[in-house]
């Protein structure tokens, strides 16, 4: 039976050319999680008399389940409906600095497993493929799943990733710079694989469980060891000819500045970067921390920490500035281990941001100013967007 629906589930998931309002509902579902009635009429564009039968079909064919939500201080729980989570499952990979993370989750968007396996910083490809490879399989014995359900396997890179799934030089992972994702794990993994850079896929971790949810236009800003970001139009991500889009971390903030790994020089990263924040928190303490420690003594009073995490958000918001005046988002959603820093950060970035950039808040009418926001998942967001990459279909690289 769970084979037979994950058939059906594959179909009108992958097959990108069915396009029959039966299709559309399943993708809004498998893109949405629990929705109800009409907000799959709102995102299909069908009428919801269409989606009411369409759903009925659906459920008399087991590939649809009834839930109940509750919604946050609101009494009464409200029906929606969710595709069945024997249905499917999904997996999530982030190729890490120092990491390799594996979230499996199934197509009604319940994490069933999160584990982190750790790796030498600068790892080289052929060592991944068989942790990956054994890892999953493990996963799909321990928790007794079919793994003719998994649908596709979602990779999160640290780095830049064109549409054709070859890595692009300035990723952080040096070894890995020139290699083609899609030929190195389909032949082993057998399955669809898609791929974007972590900052994209954080982007969909807000868009589809966090911070941005129903927001069609925004940007993200990711502050953590790297700086990354992704630009959010009419609720998609936008990729850019070579898969750089968003690179906010690469904006040349002082031509002669040092030497970024991009080539360039005096990128922005180099200033408000994590590695440049403990780099001279190195100096200080004479030992090696993490951006973790450093946040972590910010939020309980050291100074010195304080003024780097301030300084950062200075300069941040002098690049955001520049973001704001191309696109006027009405969202910025700030995100990496450095929003763990709260207001420390956002207090000076908003304000170098409002001086800097060319809309200002005041002389907007109401209603009209950005609003910046800390992401939802700080810790996993890249993970949990390598796991919305196969649900949301985005990424696929064929
Ligand atoms: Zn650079």
């Amino acid at each position: 039976m769970a084979n037979m629906l994950g058939d059906d589930l594959k179909g009108l998931l992958n097959e990108r050319q069915i396009d029959t309002p039966v299709a559309r509902v399943v993708r809004a579902l498998s893109g949405h999680g629990a929705v109800s009635t009409s907000q799959i009429a709102r995102t299909t564009g069908l009428a919801r008399s269409t989606v009411s039968t369409i759903l009925g079909d659906l459920r008399r064919s087991a590939l649809v389940v009834e839930v109940e939500t509750r919604s946050p201080g609101l009494g009464r729980p409200a029906l929606a409906h969710s595709l069945n989570p024997e249905a499917g499952t999904s997996v999530g990979v982030l190729l890490g600095l120092r990491e390799v993370r594996i979230i499996l989750a199934d197509v009604a968007h319940n994490v069933i497993s999160d584990v982190s396996m750790p790796f030498e910083r600068d790892y080289a490809p052929d060592r991944v493929i068989r942790s990956v490879k054994h890892t999953i399989d493990n996963l799909y014995k321990e928790h007794s799943l079919p793994f003719s359900n998994l649908l596709g396997v979602g990779f999160a890179v640290s780095g830049p990733i064109s549409p054709a799934g070859r890595i692009m030089p300035g990723s952080m992972l040096p070894n890995w710079v020139g290699v083609d994702l899609r030929a190195l794990f389909e032949p082993v993994l057998q399955k669809p694989i898609f791929a974007d850079n972590e900052s994209h896929c954080a982007a969909l971790a807000e868009m589809m469980w966090g911070a941005a949810i129903d927001v069609e236009d925004f940007v993200l800003f990711k502050l953590d060891l790297g700086v990354g970001g992704a630009i959010v139009a009419n609720g998609r991500i936008l990729t850019g000819a070579a898969g750089t889009a968003g690179e906010f971390g690469h904006i040349v903030h002082d031509p002669q500045g040092p030497l970024c790994r991009c080539g360039n020089r005096g990128c922005l990263e180099l200033y408000c970067g994590g590695s440049a924040i403990t780099d001279l928190a190195e100096k200080r303490l004479r030992r090696t921390t993490s951006l973790a420690e450093v946040v972590k003594g910010a939020l309980a009073g050291d100074i010195g920490y304080r003024r780097l995490i301030e300084d950062a958000g200075e300069v941040a918001g002098r690049g955001l500035a520049m973001v704001g005046t191309i696109l006027n988002p009405p969202l910025f959603v700030i995100s990496g281990g450095l929003a763990e820093a709260g207001e420390i950060l956002l207090a000076p970035l908003k304000t170098s941001y409002e001086r800097y950039t060319l809309t200002k808040s005041q002389s907007t009418s109401d209603g009209f100013a950005p609003r910046f926001v800390v992401g939802r998942f700080l810790d996993n967001d890249n993970t949990m967007g390598a796991v919305g990459l196969v649900l949301r279909h985005h990424g696929r690289l064929t």
